[in-house]
Parts: C-alpha cells; sequence; structure tokens
C-alpha cells in the first residue's frame, strides 16, 4: 500500500519551527484574531518548512497567498522553493456550499496531498478553515471536519495546522473542537491542549481507524514471521509441484548455495538419486494424507558434497498454492556416532568369533592337507576328490571374506539387493561358532529371492547378532532354526531358539543400551540392531518362553 511505503521515510519527530519539535501525526489548533500576525505565523510555518525541506500545502485565500508569496520573495526564497510550496484555494478545497461529507473530505485531502506523498519527504500542511459565515449546523460540520483532518494527519504521518478567524469562531464551538487537537496556538502563544481526546472521531472514520490499524498488525505479525522463518537454525525449504519456492538462509548455508542457484530449480536437482523413489512416495503421502512425513535423505550441495539431513515434511497453503514446508537438519554428527557405535559392535562381534572361526578353517585346511598328502603318495586320485576340495574351499572363502567384511568400516551404501541370499551367507558363516558351541543351526531359506533396498552390510550384522545371541542362549545340543519367507510385502525371517528364553520381568529392557545378563557381554547388540533396522522401515519382535525358547522375526518392506 502507498501509504506504507512512504511512511518509513518521515522521522517520528518533526519540526515545527527551527527550535520546537513535535510528533509526527500532530494536529493544531489556531485561533487567530490578528491578521497581520496571522500572516506573521503562516510565513515563518512556510520558511520553516522551506529550511527544513519538508514537503508543504498550503490551503488559504489567493488573498493571503499573494501576501505570503511577495513576502517569501522579499526573505530570498527562490522560485523553485515557492514552485515547490502546494498552495490550494480554500473556497475549492472545503466548498462551503456543499454539506460535509467525511469520506468525500478525507479523499480530497488524500487527492490534494498526493503529488507531495511522492516525494517521500515529511509533510506539513496549513488549512484555513471558511465555514464560519452563516452556516447552518456549524458546530456538527466543524466537528466533522475536526475528526477527519485528525485521521487524516495520523495516516500520513504528517503534521497540520487548521486555522480559524478567532472573530467569527464562536466560543462554544471552539470549545469543542479543542477536544480534536493535541495543541492549542494563537497569534501569541503555543500550548498544549488539556481538552485534547485522542478517541474523538466521527463514527465513520473511526472505523477505517481501526481497520486500518489491524491491517498495519497483521503487516507487523507477518513481517516477524517472515523473519523468524528466514532466522531459523533449521534449513527450511518450500517448494511448490517439486520445484524450489523459497530456502531460508541455514538451507542456503547447508547447500552452499545463493538464492539464485536454488530458486526454482527442479527438487530431485538436489536430492541424491538412491531417496528419489522413497521421497515420491513421501511427498505424495504428505500430500494426500499424511500431514506429517520424516525421512533422513542425502542433499547434494553445489559443491557436489552430499549431505546427510532429517526432514519433516508437511504441506501448507501459501498464495493460494499448495505447497509442501520441508525443514533440515544436518544429522552428519549423530550419523557418526550411530556409526562409530554399529562399528564398536561388529569389531566385538569380530573378536568374540575369532577363535570359532580359526577352527572352522582349520578343518577344511586339514582335509585338503590330508588329501593332497594322499595324492602325494600315489594313494588317492585328487580328481576324485576335487567336488569335496570345491566345497571346503569355498566354505573357507565364505568364512574368511564375511571375517574381512566385520573389520571394515562401515558402509552407508545403499541398494536393493536378495536377503535369502545374504541370509544364506550368514549362515553359513555362523555354521562355525555353531558347530563349535556343539548347537545346531539349521536354516530353511525360500529359493525366491527376497529383494529389499537396504544397506547390506547392516543388514547382514543384524542378523549375526541375533543368531549369536540364539546360540548362546542354547545348551549344548541346543537346536536353532532360521527362516526366511515372504509376508504382506515384508520379507520376513524368523530365528527360532530352544534357549533359556527371556523372563518376562526383562523383556522390556532388551535394548537398552549395555543391558547384559551376561557375563561377557556388551549389551548393544540389540541396541544395533533396533537401530539399523528402524532405519530400514521395518521391525524387529520377539517372543519368549522361560525354559521354553525365544523367537525372533526381523521385517524388512520388499523393493516394490
Ligand atoms: P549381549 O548379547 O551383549 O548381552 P544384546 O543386546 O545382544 O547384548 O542382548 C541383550 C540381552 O538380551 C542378552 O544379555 C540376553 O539376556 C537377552 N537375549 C537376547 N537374545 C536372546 C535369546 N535368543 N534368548 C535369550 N535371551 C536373549
Ligand atoms: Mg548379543
Amino acid at each position: 500500500m502507498a501509504i506504507n511505503s512512504f511512511r518509513h521515510n518521515i522521522p517520528p519527530e518533526t519540526a515545527l519551527s527551527k527550535n520546537t519539535k513535535i510528533r509526527n501525526g500532530t494536529h493544531i489548533l489556531y485561533v487567530s484574531a490578528e491578521f497581520e500576525k496571522y500572516i506573521d505565523n503562516a510565513l515563518s510555518f512556510l520558511t520553516a518548512g522551506i529550511e527544513l525541506n519538508q514537503g508543504i500545502l498550503f490551503i488559504d485565500s489567493n488573498k493571503v497567498r499573494s501576501i505570503v508569496v511577495a513576502k517569501l520573495q522579499i526573505q530570498g526564497v527562490t522560485k523553485s522553493q515557492l514552485e515547490s510550496i502546494l498552495f490550494v484555494d480554500n473556497e475549492d478545497f472545503y466548498e462551503p456550499s456543499r454539506p460535509l461529507n467525511p469520506d468525500r473530505m478525507f479523499r480530497k485531502f488524500s487527492e490534494t496531498i498526493g503529488p507531495l506523498l511522492k516525494t517521500g519527504k515529511p509533510i506539513r500542511h496549513w488549512g484555513k478553515v471558511i465555514w464560519l459565515d452563516g452556516q447552518v449546523n456549524l458546530l456538527e460540520k466543524l466537528t466533522k471536519y475536526e475528526g477527519c483532518a485528525q485521521q487524516f494527519i495520523k495516516k500520513v504521518n504528517s503534521f497540520g495546522i487548521c486555522a480559524f478567524d478567532g472573530m467569527k469562531l464562536p466560543a462554544t464551538v471552539q470549545m469543542e473542537i479543542m477536544k480534536f487537537n493535541q495543541y492549542i496556538m494563537s497569534d501569541n502563544e503555543f500550548v498544549v491542549s488539556s481538552f485534547y481526546d485522542k478517541e474523538n472521531l466521527h463514527p465513520s472514520i473511526r472505523k477505517e481507524m481501526i481497520y486500518e490499524t489491524a491491517i498495519s498488525s497483521l503487516r507487523i505479525a507477518q513481517s516477524h514471521y517472515a523473519r523468524i522463518i528466514e532466522e531459523m537454525p533449521d534449513a527450511v525449504f518450500i517448494t511448490s509441484r517439486g520445484n524450489i519456492a523459497y530456502t531460508n538462509k541455514s538451507a542456503l548455508k547447508l547447500m552452499k548455495a545463493n538464492t539464485e542457484n536454488l530458486q526454482h530449480k527442479v527438487v530431485w536437482d538436489i536430492i541424491d538419486p538412491a531417496y528419489h523413489e522413497e521421497i515420491k512416495q513421501k511427498a505424495a503421502n504428505v500430500l494426500n494424507k499424511d500431514r506429517f512425513s520424516t525421512c533422513e535423505v542425502k542433499l547434494i550441495a553445489m559443491t557436489g558434497k552430499k549431505v546427510d539431513v532429517e526432514v519433516l515434511s508437511f504441506p501448507f497453503v501459501f498464495e493460494d498454492k499448495e505447497t509442501i514446508i520441508h525443514i533440515a537438519r544436518n544429522i552428519k554428527e549423530r550419523k557418526e556416532n550411530h556409526e562409530l557405535m554399529i562399528r564398536n559392535e561388529k569389531l566385538e562381534i569380530a573378536g568374540q568369533l575369532a577363535a570359532s572361526i580359526a577352527h572352522e578353517i582349520r578343518n577344511p585346511l586339514t582335509a585338503i592337507k590330508g588329501f593332497m598328502k594322499l595324492a602325494e603318495q600315489g594313494s588317492l586320485n585328487i580328481k576324485d576328490v576335487y567336488p569335496i576340495l570345491d566345497a571346503e574351499i569355498n566354505r573357507i572363502e565364505t568364512i574368511s571374506s564375511e571375517l574381512l567384511l566385520l573389520g571394515k568400516p562401515v558402509s552407508t551404501e545403499i541398494k536393493v539387493m536378495d536377503l535369502s541370499k545374504l541370509l544364506y551367507d550368514i549362515c553359513t558363516f555362523m555354521q562355525s561358532q555353531a558347530n563349535m558351541e556343539n548347537v545346531m543351526l539349521h536354516f530353511e531359506i525360500m529359493d525366491k529371492p527376497l529383494f529389499c533396498r537396504c544397506n547390506g552390510d547392516q543388514v547382514k550384522q543384524v542378523f549375526m547378532n541375533i543368531i549369536k545371541n540364539a546360540i548362546e542362549a542354547v545348551p549344548h545340543g541346543g537346536k536353532i532354526m532360521v527362516y526366511a519367507k515372504e509376508a504382506d510385502g515384508h520379507a520376513l525371517f524368523e530365528i527360532i531358539d530352544n534357549g533359556v528364553g527371556i523372563p518376562e520381568d526383562i523383556q522390556d529392557r532388551l535394548g537398552e543400551p549395555f543391558y547384559t545378563t551376561k557375563e561377557k557381554g556388551t549389551g548393544l547388540g540389540l541396541m544395533v540392531c533396533y537401530n539399523i533396522i528402524e532405519q530400514h522401515n521395518g521391525h524387529i519382535r520377539f517372543y519368549s518362553a522361560k525354559g521354553v525358547g525365544t523367537t525372533f522375526t526381523v521385517s524388512i518392506p520388499l523393493d516394490s
């Protein structure tokens, strides 16, 4: 709105003369008794305005205009300074023969002062009011006018003097209109009005003022909220139909970008392609039903570097358009801690398994060595035992490669892989420990592949933890069954043991960090499992009865 755009150019205080300061929006009543002094005061009002380079509106008769112009010229006021004063004839302005309509009056004020508003300068105006001769309902007319002038002065943040001929203004009317003015001026004095009532406005004007105040508070609130979002420490992205419509400061920092880099960019350009499918599904859900959605993704900064973020998204109607607001938080540190924890647990397992693995590798090696000796002595045709040698060597290969994996740093790669195959390899690997403990590990794995989007290393670790717990829970001669199947769009894995079971009173504590019932336990295994599976949008559940055994189930959504 035009009015707001110039308001900030005007200082909160303005000078009435060089030595007198008044607030903007001040309304002054001037009741004059002597023409000479009136002219004198008008002149000092004008010269102060010229010296202070303010916009000046001067409404008076043509006669007064000629007098003041002549005097200003004598004082040395230049032609261009004179031309910058807006002189308006008071007969034209006040239209004394027409009834006063506050709306029309207000419009007239706005139109007249328009050219001065455009300059952006502070404004002062002077109006010589002329409705005094033989007017019916003079009081009503003047109070309406004063209310209107009061409102206008406030609206444009100017200050104004309403001048009256004291000889013609009845005392009763004078008393009434004093209520509309903060200051009262005579030819010789300038005083604060003790009758002033700032609420004293004509009802129609008052309504507008309330509306204006409400609109302006709303605008202030809006800009306040906009700033809060702009300054938020979390990155905020607003997207509309897959295009980036807004990014706050933190988002630009996170993306190492400036506004132009990102404005109207397609959102897919800044997300690691590995996450596109998941995000597409989530975006559809946000707009359709779920009001909020969270996910973890990698964004690609302008430098090409990938940034791990956790994103909360929700729909928002903005300027009649359906948009989605995304609040992203950098989770590099959290992720690193998480990865460190997984790695520690992995190394712990590797250490614990080392003995059984060494033992397990020694067995096939002994067999191979034996066959070679026999072949050397000529009592065995080595070709006859090729299938056995092949199987034994494969076994060593599987075991050693799994062992190598345990020592490797945690990979963050997510890809579609067959979890049937993965579980098969793990069972083969874990067989060594089961054998050493004299435990039977039986696995029944569907022929059909179970394709899931996952981090293979981490899912392996989950199976290994759970199978290892089962081996530790069963007595010598115990039994563990492992099944893999498909159920309800999920890959479902069951690890069933006939071990000691988990007492009911500790079941809730499983998965708590460092909660263990074992002398050499870490109490971290299940916590890591829960963490990993949660990140894969899956579940881990268990059923257990003391002395009977425990069933752990792991389910992970199939890649559709
Ligand atoms: P840890 O194996 O180092 O103790 P975990 O987090 O792997 O740590 O397991 C926590 C606890 O859960 C174990 O100490 C054990 O009491 C219990 N637990 C886990 N799996 C089984 C199971 N199959 N049978 C019985 N108890 C189990
Ligand atoms: Mg464990």
